[in-house]
């Protein structure tokens, strides 16, 4: 793994930074992307640190030194409150940008003794040609410092609750982790020729992970305990439009037998297959319906992923340890069922070595041959769904007809309740749907051909052609591999 290698090699850290070693690893070496969607790989986060505060650093010290200028002593009750460097070490730059804003703001008033002993014409350039445009600057660095940071914030906020769940799920709750994994490419091979690389770079797997956890027959309040169930769907069909993750949702409720009793609760990233319209109407309106139960819609927020799922791509991965790495350097992978053979081998194995741990389901999943003729959306002109990570679907408990509540509580951990009264049900019918996109090799696969004793071959002609040519003597046949 990148990190060992970067640990364990001091060459290696003398000569570039731990980004720059990741970033290369990535781009070399696809099965180490399994770490891009580690928190500190967002390009909001990333883009907060190596460029929103470092040019908000140099634009205070360029201000500063502009005040300075004009009334040497600018600073002076700024330096003795000694609070920007703390909020600056804790990190909270907006802090220090709006506590900035402040102080420039309200110098005039507050500090009109050292104002006065400037000149009139020198008082005038300080308010109207420096402070004024440093403080229209400072509010525009303040409100983007701000928002990125309340994304790193609720990023944190949505990612540890995720975490705690898993080991504080609440009694009679049911919880549903899932994402796409990175495709898993075609073929995979102990050793690769030249047409299989090709192969690879067109052909791929669409593989959906999930973690479904419930309490174990054994846990009791005082004494929580949860099983964990680990699945990996494979499919040939690449696309990932919000229907296939919905498709893939509902096998996983089957495969796991999750009970209509109780909460159940899914939790996902924002991605756009994950959270858009025909999700929410699939979750918040088909499942509540049919289950009869309460769905808790949760996401992680914008680019920071479910460590435990890529935790599980790490392990089954096309790495060198990983079940895939491992089987196919006995075994060649050439399509779906030899896919889901290795990694039913790497589940065994693993469920053989830790029978307590956690369950394995691996298995191939087969779409209708067309996309869905009718589908359904759910919107809310009160409800921006890109703003929200919870939402919760209730449903009615009576006799009448009467649809699930929808309510608004923007975080997990949340006790606001904003219900959603305006919602809005919208249907699209294709009278002849798509056919869902695989993709596929047209070229020959020499791998998957056998060469027969009975018929011709190149080589044999070639042979022929040639033979009184015999090779020098220390050209001798190699061992086979
Ligand atoms: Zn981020």
């Amino acid at each position: 793994m990148p990190s060992t290698i970067y640990d364990s090699e001091p060459q290696l850290r003398e000569k570039m930074a731990a980004p720059t070693c990741r970033k290369m690893l990535r781009e070399c070496f696809g099965e180490y992307r399994v770490g891009s969607r580690k928190t500190d790989m967002c390009t909001h986060c990333n883009t907060f640190h190596c460029q929103l505060v470092p040019d908000f650093k140099q634009f205070m010290q360029k201000a500063r030194r502009d005040l300075e200028v004009v009334l040497p002593v600018y600073f002076r009750a700024w330096d003795a409150a000694g609070r920007a460097a703390e909020d600056a070490q804790n990190g909270d730059w907006a802090k220090v940008a709006s506590a900035l804003l402040k102080y420039i703001h309200t110098h005039h008033s507050r500090f009109q003794n050292e104002r006065e002993t400037l000149s009139r014409a020198d008082r005038l350039t300080l308010f109207s040609e420096v402070e004024a445009p440093i403080e229209l600057e400072l509010k525009g660095r303040l409100s983007l410092l701000t928002a990125f940071q309340w994304h790193m914030v609720s990023a944190r906020r949505q990612g540890e609750y995720f975490r705690s769940l898993i080991d504080k799920l609440a009694q009679e709750h049911y919880l549903m982790a899932y994402d796409f994994r990175q495709k898993l490419r075609l073929p995979l091979a102990p050793t690769e020729t030249g047409p299989m690389w090709h192969c690879q770079q067109k052909v791929s797997l669409a593989c959906w992970g999930g973690v479904f956890v419930k309490h174990s027959t054994k846990s009791t309040v005082a004494q929580p305990q949860v099983d964990l169930t680990f699945l990996l769907f494979l499919s040939e069909v690449v696309e990932q439009p919000a229907e296939a993750s919905n498709l893939m949702l509902q096998e996983a409720l089957n495969a796991t037998g999750a009970p209509f009793s109780g909460t159940l609760q899914l939790w996902s990233d924002t991605g756009p297959h994950f959270r858009s319209a025909g999700n929410l109407f699939f979750y918040a309106r088909k499942l509540c319906q049919a289950r009869k139960q309460p769905i808790q819609i949760r996401w992680l927020a914008e680019q920071h992923g479910k460590s435990i799922l890529d935790e599980m791509f790490a392990w089954t991965g096309t790495h060198r340890d990983g079940w895939l790495g491992k089987h196919a350097a006995r075994f060649p992978i050439y399509n779906i069922d030899d896919m889901a053979q290795a990694l039913k081998t790497g589940a065994a194995a693993q469920m053989q070595k830790d029978p307590s741990g956690p369950k394995w389901i691996v298995k191939k999943v087969r779409y209708p041959e067309r996309r869905a003729s009718v589908r359904q959306f759910l919107h809310a002109p009160s409800l921006k769904i890109t703003g929200t990570y919870a939402l919760d679907a209730e449903p009615h408990h009576g006799q009448a007809p009467v649809p699930p509540a929808l309510v608004n509580r923007i975080f997990a951990d949340s006790d606001d309740r904003c219900r959603v009264l305006d919602w809005k049900l919208e249907t699209l019918t294709e009278d002849a749907p798509e056919t869902w996109r695989k993709t596929f090799f047209d070229g020959p696969k020499p791998w998957e051909e056998e060469v027969d004793w009975r018929a011709d071959h190149h080589l044999k002609r070639v042979y022929e052609a040639q033979r009184n040519r015999p090779p020098p003597r220390q050209i001798l046949p190699t061992k086979t591999l």
